[in-house]
């Protein structure tokens, strides 16, 4: 058998340019990559490889975080029947040929490859014969998968990358992407997350004169626009708000043609910031938060990682978002499924629906952009709808060169507006003519009754108008109130008129099955796909919170603390018992445009922990904030109240938590508008942090 020891195999990437060099440098692999990346050459590769005897299992941009490793199973799947005809096709044995397992920088190719090794060693006798496994597995792969899967592999695994290995991966660290190795750092302050959040309270961290680092679960900064590839996938923010509001050389002269701004140029964006503002130093990807304690006596977080470091730090600031753990449905057969499966929410790069049969599971802001996106390519398209949403033409285009002027003119103006008069901070005028808690009960009740029977009768008109033929049109018809996060489009129902896009009413015919081939309905009808895309939305808000153990005081967790009644939260950022711990976009944080909210919460945070390291000074101690048990209780109250007048609590959405088969129906949001959110953290602020105890 070949030795392949100490044969440092690297981990490729799906351009194509890469791949031939990579390959030739090597010399001695078979990769597998991703399904539907194109790749020049891949099927002469894989002959040669295959004919080598030297296989690499390999994929980047496996979304297998979070269990869903549906992906990666496809991928081993394809790679052992794809072996198994090569064999077959040459007549050739089957050699007893290594498996290698290249682990890259990214903690989605560990975990897949480590799922590729447990599926590969399940199905070993029917498809290689033997398998004989020689990992080289770097080190600090290796601990991201590990505190992440419970297995009995790690008792082999660990020896024999030890054996192989010989090599000290923690000695490559380049302090920016990810392997840092068994070390404990001591910094002033940890933030979690690389999203808009993440970014912004690094840079304001740096800004105060501490030592601060950010980690990421994901390969790169982004959050949302890292792990949101999806086709379609956009803002319906208008441009020039969704971007961050302190930087006003960089809002004058950054590009953004569009009205809307599409995933690739938000990510542009965001890296874009952190270049400029050279954050990236600073930064450790592919690192997972997975267990964070406060120590009372030294008065310090310490935060245990995926990658192997703990980080004792004087702050932790999570910036871990609120549409970021991505919510699965439970439908029985999932696993059978031998086709493509995707989620929106962790969409790999390369993957190609061109003439393929696709399934899309959703119809929320995700899906609509998705069927828009994807009918005109596809061979056919079902979209499985359980309850339709009434959704409005974006007016995307391009932005003419006297608008932007207007903007570059005014944006002082804007930003005011949008932070300390709206609402919603979407850049429109609220008519407050009459507010709703002005009129009685009754009152309002006919009010809103009258505005929905006009709404619902125009917006209903409009989908008859828009969808031709009358059954896929009453199947498109919204039957609840409009009281959900609303949606935009730019010709999600005329792509109903096409002969190749189905909508199947799951009210009418509910899934019963997925079935090794498609979805089978109630009706007994199995749709036959190629690929399932789950548009299903995120297990929203707390949803990073309660899946890792960080705990406060008395060793008691946040979802310990928040069983009993739900999340809550002071102000949407801090939570008594967990001092020096704050939240961006917490439970109960401004229901509004994000970016804003953001900004005003990282200012607010900074400001405390500006005003408490002055306490330093005079006590000579690290010091404490933490918000007090009644000002939790208070706003947790004032969140409820406000939200009884909104038409959300009536619907079950993510947005009170509803759409988690399970999860508590709870309060999520303060729903009392930006402005009057700033007004309150002043006022905080002014009467001496009013709210928290510091020193
Ligand atoms: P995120 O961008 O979600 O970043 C959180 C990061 O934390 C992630 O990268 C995640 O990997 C990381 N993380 C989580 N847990 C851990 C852990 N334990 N350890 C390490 N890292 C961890 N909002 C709007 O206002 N307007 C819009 O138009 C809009 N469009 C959207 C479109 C889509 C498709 C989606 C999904 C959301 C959209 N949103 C929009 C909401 C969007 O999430 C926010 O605007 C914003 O990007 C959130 O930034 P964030 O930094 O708070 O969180
Ligand atoms: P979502 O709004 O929660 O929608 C999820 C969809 O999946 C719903 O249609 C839901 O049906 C369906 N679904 C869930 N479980 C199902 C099951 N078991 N069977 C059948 N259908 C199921 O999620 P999202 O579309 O990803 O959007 C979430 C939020 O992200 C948005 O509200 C928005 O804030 C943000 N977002 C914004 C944009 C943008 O343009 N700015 C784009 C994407 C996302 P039901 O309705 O019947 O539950």
């Amino acid at each position: 058998m070949a030795n392949f020891r100490n044969k440092i195999l690297s981990c490729a990437t799906s351009e194509e340019a890469q791949w031939p060099a990579w390959t030739e440098a090597k010399g001695e692999a078979l990769m597998v990559s991703n399904p539907g990346v194109k790749v020049v050459g891949k099927d002469e590769y894989m002959a040669e490889y295959f004919r080598r005897g030297t296989w690499l299992a390999l994929a980047e941009k496996d979304p297998g975080k979070d269990g869903f490793d549906v992906l990666w199973s496809d991928v081993c799947r394809r790679f052992l029947t794809k072996a198994s005809e090569y064999f077959a096709e040459a007549s050739a044995p089957i050699p007893a040929c290594p498996l290698n397992f290249q682990v890259g920088d990214n903690e989605r190719i560990s975990y897949g490859c480590y799922n590729t090794y447990t599926r590969l060693q399940h199905h070993r006798d029917e498809a290689v014969g033997s398998l004989e496994q020689v990992g080289y597995i770097r080190q600090h792969a290796l601990h991201a998968v590990r505190s992440r899967v419970e297995s009995p592999c790690w008792d082999w695994i660990e020896p024999k990358m030890a054996e192989v290995n010989g090599v000290d991966d923690t000695a490559k660290t380049n302090g920016v992407n990810g392997h840092h190795g068994s070390q404990t750092m001591d910094i002033d302050a940890l933030v979690v997350g690389a999203g808009f959040g993440g970014i912004y309270q690094l840079k304001k961290f740096l800004d105060l004169g501490l030592s601060a680092k950010a980690i990421d679960t994901a390969g790169d900064v982004g959050g949302t626009w890292f792990w949101n590839q999806y086709p379609g996938a956009m803002s319906d923010t208008e441009a020039y708000l969704y971007r961050y509001s302190w930087d006003a050389e960089d809002l004058q002269s950054y590009p953004w043609d569009k009205h809307y701004v599409y995933q690739a140029e938000v990510l542009k964006y965001l890296k874009h910031v952190v270049e400029r503002h050279d954050l990236r130093r600073h930064m450790f990807f592919n690192t997972t938060l997975t267990d964070a304690t406060w120590d009372d006596d030294a008065r310090v977080w310490a935060v245990k990682t995926s990658a192997g470091t703990t980080f004792r730090a004087r702050y932790l600031v999570t910036a871990l978002g609120l549409l970021s753990k991505q919510n699965f449905p439970v439908i029985s057969g999932i696993d059978s499924y031998q086709g493509e499966k995707y989620h929106t929410g962790a969409w790999p790069a390369g993957v190609s629906l061109q003439g393929k049969r696709v399934g899309v599971i959703g119809n929320g802001s995700t899906g609509v952009q998705v069927v828009t996106e994807i009918a005109k390519d596809v061979a056919h398209l079902y979209s499985f709808q359980r309850n339709p949403q009434y959704s409005v033409p974006s007016g995307q285009r391009a932005v003419d060169p006297e608008y932007r002027r207007r903007v570059n003119e005014n944006y002082q103006e804007i930003w005011r507006q949008v932070k300390d008069e709206s609402k919603t901070a979407f850049g429109f005028p609220e008519n407050e003519d009459r507010p709703t808690m002005s009129v009685d009960a009754e009152t309002r009740k006919e009010i809103f009754e009258t505005a929905w029977a006009k709404a619902a009768v125009s917006a209903s008109s409009k989908i008859r108008a828009k969808v031709k033929d009358p059954v896929k049109a009453r199947k498109l018809m919204p039957t609840q109130m409009y009281a959900r996060r609303p949606l935009c489009d730019a010709g999600y129902y005329e792509q109903f008129n096409r002969s190749n896009v189905d909508v199947v009413s799951l009210h009418e015919t509910p899934i019963e099955q997925i079935t090794p081939k498609g979805i089978r309905t109630s009706d007994g009808v199995e749709y036959e796909l190629d690929v399932i895309i789950f548009a299903t939305g995120f297990d929203a808000v707390d949803g990073n919170y309660t899946r890792i153990a960080i705990k406060g005081r008395d060793g008691v967790s946040l979802k310990e603390h928040w069983e009993p009644t739900g999340p809550t939260t002071f102000l949407g950022l801090a939570v008594t018992g967990f001092p020096n711990m704050f939240m961006i976009l917490g439970p109960n944080s401004p229901f509004s445009n994000i970016p804003p909210a953001i900004d005003t919460q990282v200012e607010f945070i900074s400001d405390v922990v500006e005003a408490a390291e002055k306490t330093k000074q005079s006590s000579g101690r690290n010091p404490i904030v933490e918000a007090t048990a009644k000002s939790e209780s208070m706003w947790t109250d004032e969140c409820d109240q406000v939200s009884r007048g909104s038409l959300f609590r009536r619907t079950d959405s993510w947005i009170f938590g509803a759409n988690v088969p399970g999860k508590r129906h709870a309060v999520m949001f303060y729903f009392g508008g930006l402005a009057e959110y700033r007004k309150t953290l002043r006022k905080v602020a002014k009467n001496g942090w009013d709210g928290f105890t510091m020193g």
